[in-house]
Order: C-alpha cells, then structure tokens, then sequence
C-alpha cells in the first residue's frame, strides 16, 4: 500500500525563513488527511497542486494559532468551491464551538456537514477506523490540552503463493479463505489444501507517529513502539534546553532520543524555532543520538517505511 508524507509547514510560532506554521498532509493510496492547518495552509496546498476537493480528513493537534488559524479559512473556501461530500475534522475541545461560532456571525451556512470528533486530553483514544487505518491519539505534555496521532495500518490478509493461482483452479471464494487463513476442504469436510502450504504471511503494517507540540515525554515511546516514520517537534537545538522545558518544547536531542527509545525506523524533525535562520545545529545534535534523522523541509515527501 502507498503511505506518504508530505511537508507543508514546518515553523513554530513565527513564519521565518521562508517557513511556514504547521501543516502535513498524510496520503494513505487516494485518501489525504491534513494534519494541523496553521495560517498559510491553504496557499501551500495550491503551492503544491493539491486539490482540496480531496481532503476528507483533517486532524488538529490544539489551539495554539500556529496549528489552526488557517483552518476557518480553509473550510470556507471548501464552502465556496460548493463541496458535498462530508468533513471529518478530529478536534482538540473547544473547536467545534470556534468553528459554529466564527460561521455564524459571517452567517455562512456551509455547503457540506462537518463531523467532529472530539478527542479527550490526557487519554489514548480511537478517533478513526476505516478499511485502510486505524489513527489513535497520542497525548502529549504541552501546558493546554494537545495531542499527537498514531497512524496504523489496518492488519492485513495473507499473501497467496504466485504458482497457485497457475496451478490450482480456485475459485474466489477460496481465494478468499486462504487469504483469510482458512484450509480449503472437501465436501466430506476432509483438509484438501494446508493453508500453510498455499500462503506466505501477509506485508507487514506500517505506521506513521505525529508527535506534535510538547515537553520530552519518554513514556510515549511505549505507544509508538516500532513505528515506521516518527514526526517529532524539535523546536530548539540543546542550548536552549531550559527554555524548552519552560515553554512545553523539545530540543533536536530529546526528540531523537524519543525515537530511539521507540525504535523507529526514521525520525523528522520539526516546529523549528524563528531564532533558527540554517537547521544544521538542529539536524546535527539530533543525528548524534538517531543517525535515521532528517529535517522536515517544506515540501519534502517521505514514503513510509
Ligand atoms: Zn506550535
Ligand atoms: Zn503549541
């Protein structure tokens, strides 16, 4: 299955550098989820020929401006292209009410429904199935309510041997039942094909961690064990650590020290701080600790694994 991230924003609180707020776009085959809107989501998205007619999903880790103010401006635009298809938008408390309340005194009676999940503070929670993935919130220590998502592949069928389907004249519904596990019996109920004999174990699941603004956590590593790709906020280099810890942010180190724990397989970095023109210190420091690190540079695509 295809699964590919893609970078719109990449800065913390102040556009700097040519940097923009927050924002990632993860693409499971055809279905996008935008993650975090920050202001200026809306001309990256042009910016990079995505349509957002194919957006159904969007994601807000919390209500700090860099995060969401591009938001209303994104949905009203939706508005304006006429769209019918429902919005799902998984939302930190309080952001239904901004929503509501910001299209009732522009009296905007929107074109298509918005469904809100609300996500709880502090707690692990389903907040998405479909057939392709299950997103999983992770709760994250950052002084107002706010939290990362778990992305996972939903478990998957097992592989049928290639000379099987040249060999044997299965029908579909066997085909089925191999890939679902099952042996293939006679009518009598006596085994004609061994399952094992007929599969091989399915692809792996491959998953994607959002971990967005907060404090070093260490104990998140033991939701995201193993996880394919990592986003961590590394939003100052080791010289400020005080103030990262004061101000609920990570340095480049902690960050790395996080996917380390997690065993990862690579780790991008993040929510650069404005006091950063070059990123070299950041990527460095975090390299001395998980050498798979790489800056999440706007624009950059990243296939999972
Ligand atoms: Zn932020
Ligand atoms: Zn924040």
């Amino acid at each position: 299955m295809s699964l590919e991230l893609q970078i719109l924003g990449s800065n913390s609180a102040a556009f700097a550098h040519r940097r923009h707020h927050t924002s990632q776009l993860f693409r499971i085959q055809n279905q996008l989820f935008l993650i975090d809107c920050g202001e200026g989501t809306q001309l990256l998205l042009k910016k990079h020929q995505i349509k957002i007619s194919k957006i159904d999903h969007i994601l807000i880790s919390h209500l700090h401006g860099d995060h969401y103010f591009g938001l209303i401006g994104l949905l009203s635009t939706m508005h304006l292209f006429g769209r019918q298809k429902d919005l799902t938008l998984v939302a930190p408390p309080g952001l239904a009410e901004i929503i509501t309340l910001q299209l009732k005194h522009s009296q905007t009676w929107l074109s298509y429904n918005i469904d809100f999940v609300e996500w709880t503070p502090d707690q692990v929670e389903l907040v998405f199935e479909n057939a392709l993935v299950t997103i999983h919130t992770i709760p994250m220590d950052h002084g107002v309510p706010c939290s990362g998502f778990l992305f996972k592949e939903k478990e998957k069928r097992r592989r049928i041997h290639r000379e099987v389907f040249k060999e044997l004249n299965l029908t579909p519904l066997e085909i089925s039942k191999l890939k679902n596990g099952e042996d293939i019996l006679n009518t009598d109920g006596a085994i004609r094909y061994e399952n094992q004999e007929l599969t091989l174990d399915p692809h792996p699941r491959y998953s994607y961690a959002y971990c967005s603004d907060t404090r070093f956590k260490p104990s998140i590593t033991e939701q995201i064990k193993d996880v394919n790709l990592l986003y961590h906020e590394s939003t100052f280099a080791d010289d400020m650590e005080e103030r990262a810890h004061t101000t609920f942010h990570s340095t480049a180190k902690e960050a790395a020290t996080v996917a380390k724990e997690a065993n990862a397989d690579k780790l991008i970095l993040g929510h650069f701080s404005a006091r950063y023109r070059e990123l070299d210190v950041i990527l460095d420091e975090a390299r001395t600790v998980f050498p798979e690190t790489e800056l999440a540079i706007e624009g950059t695509k990243f296939q999972v694994p």
